[in-house]
């Protein structure tokens, strides 16, 4: 590999240069993007690990570009993140989502309440009108507030102090749920979860994909265990991201994790499917 050191030099020059192009390009051409509806959602289940119902569904944006077609929220999410686009794409998500999970809801009156989760990101977790706008969206949509679940990231409230937790306890107060999303991967103190107002922890998709070997390593599976053990203690549900086989979920329900989210169940997809999956649940 090294012999091929000075064309590689040159290819990963190239490369970084493309790449900076398309990143400025795709940065200033964000705003235009959301005010001609490039953005769209798509929804991926989550299911009950007890019976494979479904649960609820995580709202995922992706961006169809006019140029480079289909881009997934890793591409544009972070660029939104720097621009403070990120704020008002946010809230075109939630307002998205939450109206997208009402029709749902109405839909299916016997369905049980089909639940809705989002993500937030840092800034919008700092932005001042973070309660307001939600409830805002709640209110316009009819969605009751505990049928909505906000995803935050570990590494988002590592050393959080109480002027950042504030509006996420009020959210919490008003029945709206909070989840650790890509819990696991933070290094965040396990003592602090008791000061969190959170009430799901998202194991992240590392864990499960400790378990695709056979025999699973048993050092992942004693870690899932005392998470598990851990959480439920301190009364917060589990969901496991990225269950692809039938084996792992087993495994994790075995583990005792609540609910589970993954390839196995369903790819993230248009909110029709949704649909069809809690029709087959309620017949
Ligand atoms: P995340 O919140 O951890 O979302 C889960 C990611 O795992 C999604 O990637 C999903 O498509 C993928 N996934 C689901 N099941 C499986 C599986 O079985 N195997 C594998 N290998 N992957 C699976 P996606 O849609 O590309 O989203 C990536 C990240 O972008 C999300 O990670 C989230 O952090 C962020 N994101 C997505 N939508 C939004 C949004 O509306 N707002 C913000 N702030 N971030 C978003
Ligand atoms: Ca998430
Ligand atoms: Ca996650
Ligand atoms: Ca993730």
């Amino acid at each position: 590999a090294k012999s091929a050191g000075g064309n590689r030099f040159e290819f990963a020059d190239a490369e970084a240069d493309a790449r900076a192009i398309t990143r400025h390009g795709l940065t200033t051409a964000l705003p235009a993007a959301l005010e001609r509806g490039e953005f769209f959602i798509e929804y991926q289940p989550l299911v009950h690990l007890g019976d494979g119902s479904v649960h609820g569904a995580e709202a995922l944006v992706r961006w169809c570009h006019p140029q480079h077609g289909v881009l997934g929220p890793d591409r544009f999410i972070p660029l939104a993140e720097n621009t403070g686009l990120i704020v008002p794409l946010g809230r075109w998500v939630l307002q998205e989502a939450v109206r997208q999970a009402r029709f749902w809801q109405t839909r299916h009156s016997d369905g049980g309440p089909l639940r809705i989760n989002v993500n937030l990101s840092p800034t919008q977790l700092h932005h001042p009108r973070l309660v307001a706008d939600t409830v805002d969206v709640l209110e316009r949509s009819g969605l009751e507030p505990g049928a909505l679940c906000l995803e935050v990231t570990e590494s988002a409230l590592i050393g959080a102090d109480d002027d950042l937790l504030k509006p996420l306890r009020q959210l919490a107060e008003m029945g709206v749920d909070i989840a650790l999303d890509d819990f696991g991967t933070g290094y965040s103190n396990l003592a602090n979860l008791r000061r969190l107002p959170v009430s799901v922890l998202k194991l992240d998709r590392s864990f499960t994909q400790g378990m695709q070997q056979h025999p699973a390593d048993p050092v992942d599976l004693k870690i899932v265990e005392g998470i598990v053990s851990l959480a439920h203690s301190l009364e917060l549900a589990v969901t496991v991201e990225g269950v692809e086989t039938g084996a792992q979920a087993q495994q994790l329900r075995d583990l005792g994790c609540d609910t589970a989210q993954g390839w196995y169940y369903a790819r993230p997809g248009a909110p029709d499917r949704i649909h069809s999956l809690v029709l087959a649940d309620a017949v």
